[in-house]
């Protein structure tokens, strides 16, 4: 007799989750490539990598193995006045990816307080140097950039904020260069960027930093950017001096098809946040880089100057022989290949979708899809989202609609088969909208 499914609904408390009304949660016994495997046999495709942590497949034996061996060496020591080698060859590679621009990462837990340190950094590189004054952050509209207060504080308010919104401290919000098409599209771009220099020639002194979700932003309902938007941020930014961090936390390692979003448009950003496929979704842990120059802002022979932070599990060793082996899986599988598969194979379908009569827009970057259903009733608790939730786990699919846009973000192993499958499955469930007037 299975109990822990029992102990479970009378002891868990699940995240994002009305626990009087929502449905049990499925057992979860085993995973394996983009594969789910229920408690009662039932074989699910994973196409959201797991609340977009998986990289390489689930339970993938290279990263598995290399767990195992540093659990059995050294599975943590405290990371003040102790070093490792796990974290040294990691810190290293990550340097290397952005070509020794970002030459310094400093270890947290999850993407969340990977922004908590990055705003940190900003504030006290510009304390370190004398100026208090420089204290104001710039974040988007649309903006998710986690759920501690500091996050929440420069994500865009909304439902999921107003209860803690007395908490939550100020910044200057500026809108986002969000795509949007026909001809209009241009001159919102042009307005978000005008907005930004307009409030940077007067406030420039004010101002620390800007964070951004470079080219998408994930949870808002992954609305992609403007092409050439993001430069223009990092050429402004330049220009005076204020911190671009970007929060690479969905975005990063091969997800929008190159190693980091920024890598599309040359940028380099002087802080970036780093989590979610960072161990290839094995196990928690977040880096934040930034350049030499910020780093150096630290450096004193005052105490009083190191930077104020801190976790009891920074840089754990298993953690990080988990980031190295899924970095030494992208070469000896050559995972770049199979992103430039999986995002071919999207833009093949793409015209499917943009000749569906309910289908208000559909867009890729890399890996990702989405899709915006029309919906009279739209936003984030569009009652259409559950409903199709259930249609697809009822098929075999996981996925998990972001209000009225249903997108795919799998897992770099899948098999074209079943990316093809899930292709299928969401235009049938477009059809089965307008059938049954869902
Ligand atoms: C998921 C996410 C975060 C928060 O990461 P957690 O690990 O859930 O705390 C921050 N920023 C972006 C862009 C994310 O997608």
């Amino acid at each position: 007799m299975n109990n822990w499914i029992e102990d479970g609904r009378n002891h868990i408390w699940h995240p994002f989750t009305q626990m009087k009304t929502a449905p049990a949660p499925l057992p979860v016994i085993r995973g394996e490539k983009e594969y789910l495997f229920l408690e009662d046999g039932t074989r699910l495709i994973d196409g959201i990598s797991s609340w977009w942590v998986t990289l390489h497949g689930h339970a993938h034996p290279k990263i598995a193995e290399a767990i195992a061996n540093q659990a059995k060496t050294l599975e943590q020591v405290i990371f003040a006045g102790f070093v490792h080698e796990p974290a040294a060859k990691l810190s290293k590679r990550l340097s290397e990816l952005w070509q020794n621009h970002l030459t310094r990462s400093f270890f947290s837990d999850d993407g969340s307080t990977a922004v908590e340190v990055a705003l940190k950094m900003s504030i006290q590189s510009r304390v370190n140097q004398g100026n208090k004054k420089r204290n104001q952050i710039i974040a988007l509209e649309h903006a998710y950039h986690g759920d501690t207060l500091g996050a929440m504080s420069v994500g865009e308010r909304s439902v999921w904020t107003a209860p803690f919104n007395s908490l939550l401290f100020e910044v200057v919000r500026m809108p986002s260069p969000v795509a949007e098409s026909g001809p209009s599209g241009e001159d919102h771009k042009q307005y978000c960027l005008d907005s930004l220099m307009s409030y940077l020639e007067f406030h420039h002194e004010s101002v620390s930093a800007i964070i951004v979700e470079p080219l998408v932003h994930g949870a808002s309902g992954m609305l992609m950017w403007a092409p050439g938007a993001l430069s223009e941020i990092r050429r402004l930014t330049s220009k005076y001096g204020i911190h671009l961090i970007a929060d690479e936390i969905m975005t990063g390692f091969g997800r929008t098809g190159k190693w980091f979003a920024c890598n599309h448009e040359n940028v380099m950003p002087d802080i970036v946040c780093l989590s979610k496929g960072l161990t290839g979704g094995f196990l928690p842990m977040s880096i934040t880089m930034c350049t030499e120059e910020i780093y150096g802002q630290f450096l004193s022979d005052d105490r009083l100057k190191a930077f104020f932070h801190g976790h009891s599990y920074t840089a754990n060793p298993i953690a990080c022989a988990a980031a190295n082996a899924s970095l030494d899986v992208f070469e000896e599988e050559r995972t770049l290949d199979k992103i430039a598969a999986i995002e071919s194979l999207h833009q093949s379908r793409l015209n499917e979708y943009q000749n569906h009569p309910l289908v208000a827009d559909a867009r890729i970057q890399g890996t990702i899809f989405a899709v915006e259903i029309k919906n009279p009733d739209g936003g984030y608790f569009s009652a259409i989202g559950p409903k199709l939730y259930d249609f697809y786990l009822e098929k075999g699919v996981l996925l998990r609609p972001l209000g009225n846009t249903v997108y795919i973000l799998p897992p770099y192993c899948i098999s074209i088969e079943n990316l093809g499958k899930i292709h299928d499955l969401i235009l049938e469930s477009l059809d089965w909208i307008l059938k049954e007037s869902v």
